[in-house]
């Protein structure tokens, strides 16, 4: 890896942050809070929220098993997402890596930050080859993006040619682990301490249940979770996000259960689309969700909109031709969704 002073782009590397009131005081021991321009009154909602999450990231700490000080908190993954242009990407000059067909942020956020996104396409079976990845690199690529279990293909990238990619790229590799509670292989969160370039994304939306709070996280080494605080709105995850991810981390098995729950409901409705007769292939899946070529993907889709069943028509992105993304919902609904398939 490159030393982090020559990855980071300059003004980040020298920028000295905003100091909020919060900042400057976060003791116990007082009760009289004049110093932030709070109205008094309307408790619990006048007071600004603590800028870094310590409570959320106390519970983090035991459910994840990473140190707080390995922790950012953002609004959802898209802020995680969007930060690592902002800090490493000089825009006009620097490029990212990522995989295709894969989540569409990476490329969104690239272009707002106007940084050329190079898609190197996944092989046989959306398959990773770290070669093929590393030979698309040259010396202003800042970042790899990586997503495993991937979206909208749903299977897991191997874990020897994601570390491969992790120990021979000199910039940074971010692994987007959003659907990892639903998968069979582990986390790379345990390679954290001896790779300094791995920034690992995961988020409170999918296993977590908990899409409407606007909770991603990033871990990675201090080093550059510090320059992440340092570049975040300094209040970027309000009171009521706060208060709800600590009461569902409280409650970390009630996950587990869900997640059983739907994995059971996966392999059955999976089970289920092999005998339809629109269906010409499933891919295997990780996640709570799995991808399926259809005879005509925009003509069921429509049928099933006529019918109140939304899918995601994913025919239009490169290797999915025809393809289907399905969210494993409740019994009810799945069973709703094959009977109108049924019936086309
Ligand atoms: C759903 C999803 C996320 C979650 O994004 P949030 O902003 O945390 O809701 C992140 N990455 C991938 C690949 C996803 O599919």
């Amino acid at each position: 890896m490159k030393p982090l002073e020559q990855l980071v782009r300059k003004n980040i590397w020298s920028l000295a942050p905003y100091s909020s009131a919060r900042d400057e005081y976060s003791g116990k021991e007082a009760h009289v809070f004049l110093d932030a321009n709070e109205n008094p009154y309307n408790a619990p909602y006048n007071r600004y929220p603590d800028p870094l999450q310590r409570e959320v990231k106390k519970l983090l700490e035991r459910v994840k098993g990473v140190p707080a000080e390995n922790i950012f908190l953002g609004n959802g993954s898209d802020e995680a997402i969007d930060l690592p242009y902002r800090i490493f990407c000089e825009p006009g000059r620097d490029n990212v890596v990522s995989i295709a067909p894969t989540y569409g942020m990476y490329q969104v956020c690239a272009d707002i930050n106007d940084i050329e996104c190079r898609q190197v396409l996944l092989h046989e079976g959306f398959t990773l080859n770290a070669d093929k990845l590393l030979a698309a690199c040259d010396a202003h690529t800042k970042i790899i993006w990586l997503c495993s279990p991937n979206n909208p293909t749903g299977n897991s990238l191997d874990r020897d040619e994601i570390m491969k990619v992790v120990e021979s790229f000199d910039g940074i590799v971010i692994v987007d682990e959003a659907y990892i509670d639903f998968a069979h292989q582990m986390s790379l969160r345990q390679e954290l301490p001896t790779h300094p370039n791995l920034i690992i994304l995961q988020t409170m939306s999918k296993a977590w249940g908990s899409a409407a709070i606007r909770l991603g996280m990033a871990f990675a080494s201090k080093e550059i979770i510090a320059i992440y605080n340092k570049v975040k709105y300094p209040y970027n995850v309000n009171q009521l996000t706060q208060q709800q991810a600590i009461e569902m981390l409280k409650d970390p098995f009630e996950v587990d259960k869900t997640v059983k729950v739907l994995l059971q409901e996966r392999s059955r409705l999976m089970q289920a689309f092999l005998e339809l007769p629109i269906c010409e292939k499933i891919y295997p899946t990780d996640a709570n969700f799995f991808l399926t070529r259809v005879t005509d993907a925009t003509k069921i889709y429509n049928y099933l909109v006529d019918r109140g069943i939304i899918v995601r028509n994913r025919s239009r992105i490169q290797l999915c031709q025809n393809c289907l993304r399905i969210t494993i919902g409740t019994r009810t609904e799945n069973n709703e969704l094959l009977s109108a398939l049924r019936q086309f």
